[in-house]
């Protein structure tokens, strides 16, 4: 009886020590790592600066290896009713002859699908997910993180109302996680003498277009060169009317010197500054530039990038997702590596009572296999199978491709991104819990 009331005591607590975890962003990565955190049992509440989520950006992509994660926070079916899931990954070259395809995600034996995705689809569905399971209580709108300080066995993030700059009640807790985006303030606080983000010379226009599904009705296409210009385009919504319309995502990425500073991913774009360049891209399997002309919605951003950190812990406080490794968006992996972030980091939280020690692991888990991720983007992203056609044709339409290239050398190509991700079937079939976070080293 004594040693039952004793265990009883212990656990009681063990309770009201639990750890408190202070996310900072509710985007892509601070919305996973809130419902893993929920998952583990461990407190947490996000803090946004925006005053209202709202489903903003355009299309962007789950890879299976990100689909796994949101497979065990049981996410797959809400995700799978307002996504596509994409059956095949296609390259082009500019004069619509096929080089290669693909089957993707399950369609390609994987075990967990491969997700076409509005990123504001995506984040409500995170968002809903967390509210239903924390609490509406444990997302706070309108507060701007702008800094954070640390005190003995705690860490406190300040806060400001985004549009008056009023100063908002402290918020302090056994750690904090920026999961800011671009524009972290934490991460400029520990780097304050970090340059600007590093130019890839390629700037990026983004849309939406209403249209008809075009091959599998579910392929993602990448086309043409970036010296020309190099065209993605995937549809991320089905059935949007009674015709059938999809909502068809499309990039184009073109070679240019000089580009507009701000990295904003809310940046309007315009169609006469970028058209001409696919103005005779008429395939008689898609008419590109009608697709392109037919946009709701166009937008401009810059690849940038920015070179990896040495660290991103320090004490009570650390980075996460694109805060920690902002990544050139060529290869459908800055939102997928987010979530890894997240589901590392509750899981090395969850098995540990020191937080400065499980940050650290986290940060030894994470750091390497995403530098790679971020280095590869630049060198040898996936798109790298155009960049071989392009320079082995000389920018010419080929009689067959096999006199180009062979099926292995191209399936080679794919791989190794695969690899670099952390999305190859077979290590992604044989890692279990904490192994799939750090990805390869190739
Ligand atoms: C508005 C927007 C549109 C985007 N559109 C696309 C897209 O179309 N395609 C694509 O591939 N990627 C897009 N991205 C980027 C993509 O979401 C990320 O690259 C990726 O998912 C990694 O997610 P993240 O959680 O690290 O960052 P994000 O998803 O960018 O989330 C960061 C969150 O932190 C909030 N925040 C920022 N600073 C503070 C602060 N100081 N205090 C409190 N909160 C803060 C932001 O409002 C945001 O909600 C977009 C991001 C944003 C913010």
């Amino acid at each position: 009886m004594i040693l039952r009331f004793h265990t009883f005591l212990i656990a009681a607590a063990i309770e009201e020590r639990a750890m408190n975890v202070v996310i900072i962003g509710a985007g892509i990565g601070g919305l996973t790592l809130g419902l893993r955190l929920q998952q583990a049992a461990i407190p947490c509440r996000i803090y946004e600066a925006a005053p209202e989520i709202k489903p903003l950006g355009v299309g962007i992509n789950l890879l299976p290896h990100a689909t796994k994660e949101l497979s065990e926070l049981g996410l797959v079916s809400a995700l799978d009713s307002v996504a596509v899931s994409t059956r095949e990954i296609a390259y082009f070259n500019r004069f619509g002859q096929v080089i290669y395809r693909e089957p993707s995600g399950r369609f390609g034996g994987y075990e967990w699908p491969q997700f076409s995705i509005h990123r504001g689809d995506l984040q409500m569905v995170l968002l809903e997910a967390f509210l239903e399971r924390a609490g509406a209580a444990c997302v706070v709108t309108g507060h701007r993180c702008t800094g954070v300080k640390q005190e003995a066995g705690s860490a406190t993030a300040y806060f400001e109302n985004p549009l008056t700059r009023e100063a908002l009640p402290p918020e302090s807790g056994d750690i904090v996680v920026s999961c800011e985006g671009i524009h972290s303030v934490i991460r400029k606080q520990f780097y304050p003498n970090e340059g600007p983000p590093r130019y890839s010379g390629i700037n990026m226009w983004r849309g939406v277009t209403r249209w008809k599904p075009f091959l599998t009705g579910a392929s993602m296409v990448r086309i043409g060169w970036i010296n020309t210009a190099k065209v993605l385009i995937y549809p991320i919504r089905n059935n949007i009317d009674e015709e059938g319309r999809q909502l068809m995502n499309w990039v184009v990425d073109i070679e240019t010197p000089h580009y507009k500073q701000q990295r904003d991913w809310n940046r309007p774009g315009n169609l006469d500054d970028f058209i001409d360049a696919i103005a005779d891209w008429h395939f008689d399997w898609l008419d590109v530039p009608a697709l392109i002309r037919g946009a709701e919605t166009i937008l401009e951003y810059p690849m940038v990038d920015q070179d990896p950190l040495p660290r991103w812990s320090f004490g009570r406080v650390t980075l996460l997702g694109d805060a920690a490794h902002p990544m050139l968006p060529r290869g459908a992996n800055g939102g997928a590596q987010a979530i890894l972030d997240g589901s590392a980091l509750a899981e090395l939280l969850r098995g540990s009572s020191d937080p400065v020690a499980a940050l650290k692991d986290y940060e030894s888990c994470r750091l390497p296999p995403t530098s790679n991720v971020v280095l590869t983007n630049r060198e040898n992203p996936p798109d790298a199978i155009l960049r071989e056609i392009f320079l082995r044709t000389g920018d010419k339409p080929f009689a067959h491709i096999h006199d180009v290239i062979s099926q292995d050398e191209l399936v080679a190509l794919s791989e190794r991104y695969q690899r670099v991700a952390g999305f190859d079937k077979q290590t992604l079939h044989a890692t279990l819990g904490g192994q799939a976070y750090q990805a390869a080293s190739v």
